[in-house]
């Protein structure tokens, strides 16, 4: 301690001496010494920590704005994934269900089973909670609308399988090709061709040569199939399901038996003039839920006779009868 040591000089010999100062003055000057390094530390280490903070809370605050950062990216996904949702309802209640023939789902049911006031009550009372309690809500809400909006591709998704499987056995295609013209139609007939009398004729007549191949117009179960006594000679019966059922009449070969199982364009046989006929012709009758229909309204004959084969070949490399 050499602050603490005072030299003073002695007149009688010129020399500096030593002075010895008492332990008490010592300990009060170190005393002092110590309480003015404490104060000017403390003083300095406030102004710094207010200036620049501690490395604790820079470390803190790093952290702070680190959650920050993330919390407004994972609130921008959230927004995003909402932007997506809100397509697949659009497309969903626009597109899909109108096709299908389906309602749409109420907004109140696509709201439903989230908000609520209790129901973010264990987030209240934080500093952040307002953050916290709408980041939630924005969770519970996307979460519920996708299980909606899952359910509801689900429904469309089979309701969807449900009418191809309706579209594929109505019959919808002419029985031969296009290039054939129209025979007679479904009208009142004063004189039968055959019989001479009076009577309703019930289908749609093709005039097509001997031999000429006929189609399923539509899938569906063979029911009969063989003679017909009434005048439709060698015919077969196609029930189609949906309370339709379609007759080929007057044919020279019959391609399929009874209780088989036909896909639309499968050759069923061959057209001839058998039964009550005046010539080789094809009779074709639709019946629903067992009233006669007219058969022009069932198919579009608006097709090329090309159209109409590359659609047959198309239904035929499915066919296990081609
Ligand atoms: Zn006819």
């Amino acid at each position: 301690m050499f602050r603490n040591r005072k030299y003073v000089l002695d007149s009688s010999d010129l020399q500096y001496k030593l002075v010895k100062l008492h332990w008490k003055v010592r300990f009060l000057h170190f005393f002092l010494w110590f309480a003015v390094s404490v104060i000017v530390a403390v003083f300095y280490g406030t102004v710094f920590e207010n200036i620049f903070g501690s490395p604790k809370e820079k470390m803190l605050s790093q952290q702070v704005e680190n959650l920050k950062l993330q919390y407004s990216l994972i609130g921008r996904e959230l927004d995003n994934s909402m932007t997506s949702l809100n397509s697949f309802r659009l497309s969903d209640d626009r597109r899909y269900r109108p096709i299908l023939g389906m309602d749409s789902i109420p907004e109140s049911y696509r709201k439903a089973g989230y908000g609520g006031v209790d129901r973010y009550r264990d987030l209240t009372g934080y500093v952040n909670s307002n953050l916290l309690i709408s980041f939630r809500s924005k969770i519970d809400e996307l979460k519920n609308r996708a299980n909606i909006q899952n359910e509801s591709f689900k429904s469309i998704a089979e309701r969807s399988a449900e009418w191809k499987r309706e579209m594929d056995h109505q019959p919808m295609i002419s029985p031969v090709d296009v290039k054939y013209h129209l025979g007679d139609g479904f009208k009142f007939r004063a004189i039968h061709p055959v019989l001479g009398s009076a009577r309703w004729h019930y289908g749609q007549d093709f005039e097509v040569p001997y031999g000429t191949e006929v189609y399923a117009t539509g899938d569906g179960k063979i029911i009969e199939s063989g003679w017909n006594s009434g005048g439709f000679g060698n015919y077969t019966v196609i029930d189609h399901g949906y309370g339709l059922q379609s007759t080929y009449g007057h044919l020279s070969d019959i391609k399929v038996v009874k209780n088989m199982n036909v896909k639309r364009g499968d050759l069923i046989g061959l057209s001839g003039s058998t039964g009550t006929s005046s010539g080789p012709h094809l009779h074709y009758q639709i019946e629903q839920f067992g009233e006669h229909k007219n058969p022009v309204n069932f198919f579009n004959n608006d097709i090329s006779a090309d159209e109409y084969n590359e659609m047959i070949q198309a239904f035929g490399s499915k066919s296990k009868f081609r």
